[in-house]
């Protein structure tokens, strides 16, 4: 072992722990130390890390095909594209390697139905603030956070950016060349801010009138992390196109982006393509998650841990008030806002056995695996409220 870990890496990140295997809903590092893992790997790795079935349908796929390119259909991918569709409401999907790429084809597809409808369209995109989609030229167009994008320009153009559950802020952005209004259904990196009904519903009646796309990307919020497959799904409507990855392989590569038939049928043959995106290997990972999460009950699990976490959470706030100022959030991703620096919190829980994230620059955010159980969420509010006497 090298002592500098990140010589040979361009230093994108600051990291130093070196995780060797991951048990249930535990990790460990190369030195042994067990941690409870509430970050899942950014929201991906729902099932944890010791499910045999999803293992077993991974190591079957390897066996008989791992790739074949998009040329062709297999058994995997014609399933997954159906558990996908019928599951999200969607009539056709495409199947990518990451979020990002979910993101760059669901731009493109809004794109393609504006220039049909009207040769003329400048393809402008309506973004929110905070938001985030990736870091590609094109997601990062999207990607509402400055510093992020600046080093970067130029992106490509015609985004603006309104702010998030503010619709009077959304409608004064539209134009005759608006294609698309993307948004998070809940905003994951942002902060953790669950979409009002109102915002939610006011975005879906400014899409119809003015007959461009609603893009929800539910890469992070997506995939039962909220309690319902999609977050949409709790404020009764139908994006035309959504964004999809993270939980969907439960940590092997994949992603997609699905949309109405309406939209759906304004790309052809040429228009789009990947050589891995839902190769086999990969749509067998999606498959076995349908079948997981249906077998196995996920959502109501979801809902159930999801209430109990919650009130545990609020007990917290109660205690320190001068640290913890909200916990918000929807299902298994929750946030407590807190009036210290994140990364103080996340690196005092990584030495006391406890994987966190952050989101934003005053959001602890836990997405922890979906099948994580009460004695889990215990064991993370009895380190959290440690750290926190600490901090107070
Ligand atoms: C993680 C994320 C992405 C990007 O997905 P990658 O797989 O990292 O490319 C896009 N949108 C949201 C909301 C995300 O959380």
């Amino acid at each position: 072992m090298t002592k500098n870990l990140d010589q040979y890496f361009i230093h994108t990140y600051n990291r130093s722990v070196v995780f060797e295997k991951g048990e249930d809903v535990y990790l460990y590092d190369n030195k042994g130390k067990k941690y409870l893992d509430m970050g899942a790997g950014i929201a991906v790795s729902a099932l944890g890390y010791s499910n045999e079935e999803f293992k077993q349908g991974i190591k079957e796929q390897i066996d008989k095909l791992i790739h074949i390119s998009n040329l062709y259909y297999t058994k995997p991918i014609l399933s997954a594209a159906e558990y996908l569709a019928k599951a999200s409401g969607m009539d056709r999907v495409f199947f990518t390697n990451s979020g990002t790429e979910a993101i760059e084809g669901a731009l493109k597809l809004a794109r393609k139905y504006a220039y049909l409808k009207d040769n003329s369209s400048k393809g402008e995109i309506i973004a929110m603030e905070h938001s985030f989609h990736g870091r590609s030229m094109g997601a990062l167009s999207v990607t509402g956070t400055k510093h992020y994008r600046e080093a970067f320009e130029p992106l490509i153009g015609g985004v603006s950016f309104a702010k998030y559950n503010d619709l009077e802020s959304v409608e004064k952005l539209i134009t005759k060349d608006t294609c698309a209004i993307i948004l998070e259904t809940v905003q994951g990196e942002g902060g953790i801010y669950p979409a009002s009904e109102e915002f939610i519903k006011g975005i879906r009646k400014l899409c119809d009138e003015n007959d461009i796309a609603m893009i929800l990307d539910e890469i992070q919020c997506g995939m039962g992390r909220t309690g319902t497959m999609f977050a949409y799904e709790h404020y009764g409507i139908l994006p035309d196109i959504i964004t999809s990855a993270k939980a969907l392989g439960n940590g092997v590569p994949v992603g997609a982006f699905a949309a109405v038939e309406k939209f759906a049928k304004t790309m052809c043959p040429g228009d789009h393509g990947t050589t891995y995106g839902g190769n086999p290997l990969a749509a067998a990972a999606v498959c076995k998650v349908f079948e997981i999460y249906k077998k196995e009950g996920i959502l109501d699990h979801v809902r159930e841990m999801s209430s109990y976490f919650f009130e545990k959470l609020k007990t917290l706030l109660e205690k320190y008030p001068s640290v913890v100022k909200e916990v918000r959030g929807k299902g298994l991703l929750l946030g407590l806002e807190v009036s210290c620096p994140n990364g103080e919190i996340v690196q005092k829980a990584m030495e006391k056995g406890l994987v966190l994230l952050t989101a934003g620059s005053n959001v602890v955010r836990m997405a922890p695996p979906l099948v994580i159980k009460k004695e889990h969420l215990d064991e993370c509010c009895h380190i959290l409220d440690e750290i926190l006497s600490e901090m107070s």
